[in-house]
């Protein structure tokens, strides 16, 4: 039977979802409150170059993350990266030509919507979900796949089901990231070096150095705790701090012809739920999501692909 399936995020575990769900013949529609698609795998372009300013590198642990990196690098939108200071084992590896390339083609022929914020989901008496956009009550579908942050799939969902509640007990750290571009080459600075969860240079990375990517460009994500400490910060007060640590790392001043800061509110999982995916009472509503699992990609995609065996199997 061809069931009319919502997803709602097009990050990496809704983008495998949709792609699981597809290929089984359901018709399947993806909404995504952003422009773009790739949700924490995510590039932000400038004039001074391309800033992968959320995930960095994504690896596989399992079979089936092995396999999905092996079929991108082959298309071509994935490519292996190993950087100067690479400090952990493992292939490591960044999307072509931005993080999205993770993305992108796994939702080809796909019904994508962008810039479509569902704010409600709602079960009608004929079995139905109707989920309403800022417009109003615009779609009804069979089923739906809630994709987003633990706290904002909570506010759409726990009001159907008393089980999505448990989504509170999900806990993401946060995370500054600067953005810096020089007109010089930096030559002091590494391809990558990981700091401090309790200081602003949690991690610096030479942007520059991954493959397709151009330019002297260089991220610096702020460690969680102090990225929480520094929550509610205006992104001015907080590119100082940033910059501050590819100074101290250079050894000497620098002045950036791009600098940018940008908040990640949940950015890495710090508790997840330990379950795969959640299901209302109905079967009609399931949550996924890296929440679920665990604070790296795969653990995003690992819960999508749960989530659409679960919806195959009713
Ligand atoms: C700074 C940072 C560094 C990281 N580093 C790494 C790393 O190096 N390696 C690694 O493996 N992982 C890393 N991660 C974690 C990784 O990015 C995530 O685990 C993964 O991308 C999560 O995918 P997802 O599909 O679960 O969620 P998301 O990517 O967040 O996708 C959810 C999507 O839902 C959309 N959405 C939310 N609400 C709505 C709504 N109401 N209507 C429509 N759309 C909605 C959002 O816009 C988003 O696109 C990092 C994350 C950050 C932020």
């Amino acid at each position: 039977m061809t069931r009319s399936i919502a997803i709602i995020g097009a990050g990496l575990a809704g983008a495998v979802c949709a792609r699981t769900l597809a290929a089984a013949g359901h018709a399947v529609t993806v909404f995504e409150k952003s422009g773009g698609t790739g949700g924490r795998l995510s590039t932000r372009r400038s004039d001074a170059g391309g800033f992968d300013h959320g995930a960095q590198y994504l690896t596989a642990r399992g079979a089936p993350m092995r396999e999905l990196l092996d079929e991108l690098t082959e298309k071509g939108t994935a490519a292996p990266w190993a950087p100067g200071g690479k400090d952990r084992p493992g292939d490591w590896h960044v999307g072509l030509p931005g993080m999205s390339g993770f993305v992108k083609p796994l939702l080809d022929g796909i019904d994508v919507r962008l810039r479509a914020r569902i704010e409600a989901i709602m079960l009608d008496q004929s079995g139905r979900v109707r989920l309403a956009d800022a417009d109003g009550l615009g779609y009804g579908f069979g089923r739906v796949v809630v994709t987003a942050p633990a706290p904002q799939a909570m506010a759409l969902t726990a009001p159907i089901d008393p089980v999505f509640s448990a989504l509170g007990d999900i806990v993401y750290a946060p995370c500054w990231a600067g953005m810096f571009a020089f007109a010089e080459p930096v030559a002091e600075l590494p391809d990558l070096v990981r700091g401090d969860d309790d200081g602003p240079g949690g991690l610096i990375v030479r942007n520059g150095s991954k493959p397709g990517r151009t330019g002297e460009t260089f991220i610096v994500h702020g460690g969680g705790v102090w990225s929480g400490r520094h929550l509610e910060s205006e992104p001015e007060a907080i590119l100082p701090h940033l910059l501050g640590v590819l100074e101290r790392c250079a050894g000497r001043g620098l002045s950036p012809v791009h600098a940018v800061a940008h908040r990640w509110r949940y950015a890495r999982v710090d508790r997840a739920l330990g379950d795969n995916h959640l299901m209302s009472d109905c079967g009609r509503v399931i949550v996924c999501g890296d929440g679920l699992v665990g604070g790296r990609a795969e653990a995003a995609a690992q819960s999508g692909w749960t989530a659409a065996a679960v919806l195959l199997d009713q």
